[in-house]
């Protein structure tokens, strides 16, 4: 664990949130609201519900415009830039396939919009098939596979275009505990071997722990910790 809070104090930042706010009429949901994010960290986000979490997540994504405040990439405002030319890719809670597409076409959706030639297509996906260990279900409809086999298909989907960011709101929200374990497992493999940049979202701490390199805590629209799992447990 230590070896990993080291390298993540060398890391380079990727992604700085500046005096972020996003207001719902009189409501503040998001609360000038400053945040840093390594190249390469798992990030997590952890805070009961209502606290911001999602909304800072949209509008990281590009989903919800802030009310003000400035989202940089490498330095690059990101405000004004549609989602599918953010170089981001989400994953919801509910897992949101296309249920008249098998999985491959699911996986390639992503690619087709992009208007990406078909033998390259073909090998991306295979390549994330191979990935989230879905061979053998290459064919097969959403509503034919488990609740966690849905959810590696959500996930491949959103890794085919390769991007730097992958965003994760409550992912594995809607599994059972087992299963739910299992693709943390998963997860945690899948960011060392591809060297992502991953923002998680929980209100879970026990998951927020086992995930993360560092995680932010909310509450009511603001961030109200921030640190490895170890520092928090140590200074609550
Ligand atoms: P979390 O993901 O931490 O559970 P959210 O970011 O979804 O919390 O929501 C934060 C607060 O903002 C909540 O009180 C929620 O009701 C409110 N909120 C979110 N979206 C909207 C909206 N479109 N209109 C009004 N209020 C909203
Ligand atoms: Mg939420």
């Amino acid at each position: 664990m230590s070896a990993v809070i080291k390298d993540n104090a060398q890391g380079k930042t990727l992604v700085s949130l500046r005096g972020l706010n996003k207001h719902y009429g009189d409501f503040t949901a998001v609360d000038n609201l400053d945040l840093e994010i390594q190249e390469g960290e798992f990030l997590t986000f952890l805070g009961s519900s209502g606290s911001g979490k999602s909304t800072t997540l949209s509008m990281l994504a590009g989903f919800e415009t802030p009310s003000s405040g400035e989202i940089l990439v490498d330095g690059q405002s990101l405000v004004h830039v549609p989602p599918h030319k953010r170089d981001i890719g989400m994953v919801f809670q509910r897992y949101s396939l296309f249920p008249h597409l098998n999985v491959r076409d699911n996986i390639g959706f992503p690619l087709a919009i992009r208007k990406l030639g078909a033998a390259e297509t073909s090998k991306r996906v295979d390549a994330m098939l191979k990935l989230v260990q879905l061979e053998p279900f290459a064919h097969r409809k959403p509503s034919q596979m488990s609740g966690g086999q849905q959810q590696r298909v959500a996930i491949a989907r959103a890794l085919v275009y390769e991007p730097r960011i992958l965003l994760m709101d409550e992912p594995l929200g809607a599994l059972d505990k087992k299963l739910r374990e299992d693709l943390q497992d998963e997860l945690r493999q899948l960011h060392r071997r591809l060297g992502i940049t991953i923002v998680y979202v929980t209100h879970d701490q026990e998951e927020a722990m086992r995930l993360s390199q560092r995680i932010a805590i909310f509450s009511h629209g603001k961030i109200v910790g921030l640190g490895s799992g170890y520092d928090l447990y140590q200074n609550p």
